[in-house]
């Protein structure tokens, strides 16, 4: 056996000493702060709402206080009146006050008289019931008529009758919400005990953070996981303490553990767990308290990192850095502890069953979370996955809910019927729905439908994946840009039965440099090349194979292989981003990206981006809207401003 160096196996102690599974995971985490006690405080009626009760509250009086009428009327003793009826009218006189609202009666009702009173007054002494205004007739100024019988206690609440003094009011652990601060009200209760909110310090870890906000110097990105940790700390019951990102420093970054351990019951951090260069939350809670860490490593995806610990009995949780993975760690395994904390029932999440109409991969032995957007198929929901990976922030705000495939599955087949877990509480299906490739474009043309109130879902796949989810009748419009090489014409090929083309646009293609690069400044297409070629010093970008862009490079490289040929991106942004940035020289895109990335164009070939309208789905009201916003002045004038060239 060949022996490990040294080094490597240290490191691999280190690295997800056990990995464990999430229910395992869980349990420890859970076993680790349960039972205990749960902090309380008072608080102010009016800032109660969504809190949990700490005790039980007793009713401290009757409500209502009083016996009280019901109707607008007149207080009555019922005897009077037992014998009355349509043939035999009695007369009652009317004593000398008005109970109103707010009113305590001073006179007694006697026998043969009647007191006016209003719906709230309290009865006088005497009277048993009330009789309404409308079944009286008066009878002079200081008399009335009554010509219906009346039995005890009519149109009467007694007191304690809603609620009686001494009974159990609301229980603890009842979530205050505005039914409950009306009982609360009625019982002139201005004060509960409620589970005290679990104070709960959030910090980012990363050089490369900055705050939303502050500007973006090259190499950093924006703090994501700070803003989003902390609102969805807010949203399960804790109080978030959003206290910055560090920077990946052992001693720095241990002072700021310690300051918000001594000031907050728990403590989240997101980023460095992954074991990479300068991860050293994990090192540091081996120094903050007992017993430390209880899982480093959970069969997850995303999420594998996740840290869980237990530092004198608060708990400390390292999210993984990526954004969502840190958001589904935080959904699955941190949600259910910190409302048990904060005295929350668990989260009751809505789920709908759906159908998957593509395969999807998954990696044995991890629970595997994918993101899916919803649309209406002909038979049911269908889950569209989200493509993009774990980095990808948009994939959360644009996904309607996710699925989870077991850890036991190593895919889920096409066809799957799913169970989706909403983001939201209910559903919402899209009006009009666009699979295929993504063109800003698009924006300015959905734009109209959004604000007429329009639902639009636009999944971007790419052009075949549209094709093919337009074949199967899950969309109405495919937008795509495929080119085909033996007729050496746009999208018209690729069309089958069932489908139609609506002309889109024309976007300009062409190659991308730094303004002020003298090899490429004034040149057509082909002599920058030509010039790009014959500097070996000039690294280019290409594009990923299948892309019309793709097939445009490679007919004029010729069969050259530059540097950078290998550096295939998937999007147009990519290039304009690898050569704003000089990663790159050169590459092709199209003219709004590169004018947008104030970068250098040179016009080379017109790509036609249009749609494949699903006929069977062309009378939709929504897709009648789209059709009229794609050929409307409107559309057409800002799509030529952003460039594109309207069909
Ligand atoms: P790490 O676990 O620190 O290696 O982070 C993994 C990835 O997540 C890296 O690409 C980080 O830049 C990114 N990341 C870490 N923290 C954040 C954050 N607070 N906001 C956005 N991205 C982050
Ligand atoms: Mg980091």
């Amino acid at each position: 056996m060949i022996p490990k160096p040294p080094e490597r196996s240290a490191l691999e102690q280190e690295q997800f000493l056990k990995i464990l599974s999430r229910e395992e995971a869980l349990a420890r985490f859970e076993a680790a702060l349960f039972p205990r006690a749960l902090p309380s405080e008072t608080r102010k009626l009016g800032a109660a709402l969504g809190a949990a009760l700490a005790e039980d509250v007793t009713a401290p009086i009757d409500v209502p206080p009083f016996d009280r009428s019901n109707v607008d009327g007149f207080a009555v003793r019922s005897a009077d009146l037992s014998a009355a009826g349509e043939g035999a009218p009695r007369r009652l006189s009317l004593n000398g006050e008005t109970i109103h609202c707010g009113t305590a009666p001073a006179l007694q009702v006697a026998a043969g008289t009647a007191t006016p009173i209003a719906t709230g007054g309290p009865l006088p002494r005497g009277a048993d019931a009330v009789v309404m205004v409308e079944h009286t007739q008066p009878a002079g100024l200081d008399a009335i008529d009554v010509r219906r019988a009346v039995s005890p206690g009519q149109f009467v609440s007694y007191a304690g009758s809603d609620i009686a003094r001494g009974e159990a009011l609301l229980r603890a652990g009842t979530i205050i919400g505005s039914r409950e601060i009306g009982m609360l009200a009625a019982c002139g209760i201005a004060e509960v005990i409620v589970a005290r909110k679990p104070r709960v310090a959030v910090i980012s870890t990363g050089d490369e953070l900055v705050q939303p906000g502050g500007a973006l110097p090259p190499a950093a990105i924006y703090d994501t996981n700070g803003a989003i940790v902390a609102a969805a700390i807010d949203e399960n019951g804790g109080e978030a303490v959003f206290l910055g990102a560090v920077a990946d420093d052992e001693a720095r970054l241990e002072a700021a553990m310690r300051g918000a351990l001594a000031d907050a019951d728990m403590l989240v951090l997101s980023g460095g767990t992954s074991k990479g260069a300068g991860d050293l939350s994990h090192r540091i809670i081996g120094r903050l308290g007992q017993p430390g860490i209880i899982a480093h490593g959970v069969a997850l995806k995303p999420g594998k990192p996740l840290c869980l610990a237990v530092c004198d009995g608060k708990p400390v949780v390292i999210l993984p850095g990526f954004p969502t993975s840190a958001m589904f760690t935080f959904h699955d395994m941190i949600v259910p502890v910190l409302r048990k904390l904060a005295g929350l029932p668990p989260r009751s999440d809505a789920k709908v069953s759906a159908t998957v109409p593509v395969r999807i991969a998954s990696e044995l032995g991890r629970t595997e979370f994918v993101m899916v957007s919803l649309v209406a198929g002909k038979h049911g929901l269908i889950a569209y996955p989200s493509g993009k990976g774990s980095g990808a922030i948009t994939s959360f705000a644009q996904a309607d809910g996710f699925l989870r495939v077991d850890a036991l599955a190593d895919q889920m087949p096409a066809g799957t019927k799913a169970e989706v877990t909403l983001f939201t509480p209910h559903v919402r299906v899209p009006d009009l729905v666009v699979v295929g490739s993504h063109c800003t474009g698009l924006d300015l043309v959905t734009a109209q439908l959004a604000h007429a109130g329009l639902a639009v879902r636009s999944i971007a796949v790419g052009s075949l994946g549209g094709l093919a989810a337009a074949k199967r009748g899950e969309c109405d419009l495919a937008p795509i840009h495929l080119f085909d090489d033996k007729s050496e014409t746009y999208n018209t090929p690729y069309l089958v039965d069932g489908l139609e083309l609506v002309p889109g646009w024309r976007r300009m293609q062409g190659i991308v440099f730094r303004k002020g690069d003298r090899r490429f400044e004034g040149l057509d297409a082909k002599d920058a090349v030509t010039a790009a070629l014959a500097d070996p010093a000039c690294i280019m970008v290409n594009r990923n194979q299948g892309a019309g862009t793709r097939i445009l490079i490679d007919r004029l490289l010729g069969g050259a292989r530059p540097e950078g040929y290998w550096n295939q991106p998937r999007s147009h942004n990519a290039v304009a981003a690898a050569v704003a940035q000089q990663r790159a020289d050169w590459g092709m895109t199209i003219a709004p990206v590169a004018h947008a990335a104030g970068l250098g164009f040179i016009p080379l070939a017109e790509e036609h981006y249009d749609f494949a309208l699903v006929t069977a789905r062309k009378d939709r009201p929504a897709v009648r809207a789209f059709l009229e916003a794609l050929g409307s002045d409107e559309a057409r004038a800002a799509l030529e401003r952003a460039g594109f060239r309207p069909a």
